[in-house]
């Protein structure tokens, strides 16, 4: 079975997975209320081919109380992630809550995992799941974020100032402070902007 980790880096990958729900901002979203736009976010990064996505979609139509559940997994995962990561990016301790989630559902990948034999020599990971099992996506991802969130990389995690995003900051001083500059960026500078322009007459009088 592909391995999520074939195709993106995981690091920016689990940041996108924790920002799909948002509440804080100016326009909340939470991208995956139903099983099938999970299926199709990974399609849309490339994380499963359309192969995957169509069995997953098709077990999904056929179980539809299995695909909620999976679903409701996936999401407790993520809103756990999204705890975690935030802590880091803020420089607080990682809340023990989130954690145990986090260490749950660690312990289910886990034992998901089983060594195979490589061409030509030594072993790989495989994942120890049927193709169609509605589960499978939420174990790399749970090791993605264990993974991010041991390693150098954390230190990197930072939440944007205008829309509460998580990103990895990759700059040289490590100190990017929006998600996107050409989008929040440029908002933060325009708000700005106008706020001078607007005082400046009050200012005058
Ligand atoms: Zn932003």
């Amino acid at each position: 079975m592909a391995d999520i980790y074939d195709f993106i880096p995981r690091e920016l990958m689990i940041l996108d997975f924790a920002n799909s729900k948002i509440t804080r901002a100016a326009a909340p979203h939470d991208l995956f209320t139903e099983y099938p736009y999970v299926v199709h976010w990974l399609r849309h990064l490339d994380v499963l081919n359309d192969e995957q996505a169509s069995s997953l979609l098709k077990a999904a139509e056929e179980h539809p109380d299995r695909a909620q559940a999976a679903l409701e997994q996936i999401n407790d995962l993520r809103d756990a992630c999204f705890g975690l990561f935030t802590a880091a990016a803020r420089k607080q301790p990682l809340g023990a809550e989130h954690l145990a989630v986090l260490n749950r559902h660690l312990q289910e990948a886990l034992g998901q995992r089983r060594l195979a034999a490589a061409e030509p020599e030594g072993a790989r990971w495989e994942w120890d799941l049927p193709a169609a099992s509605l589960d499978w996506m939420r174990y790399p991802l749970a090791l993605a974020a264990a993974e991010l969130l041991t390693s150098d990389q954390a230190g990197r995690i930072r939440e944007c100032d205008g829309c509460y995003w998580l990103f990895l900051d990759t700059s040289r001083n490590g100190k990017r402070r929006w998600c996107n500059m050409k989008i929040c960026g440029n908002r933060e500078k325009a708000r700005r902007h106008y706020e001078r322009t607007r005082k400046k007459p009050a200012a005058e009088q």
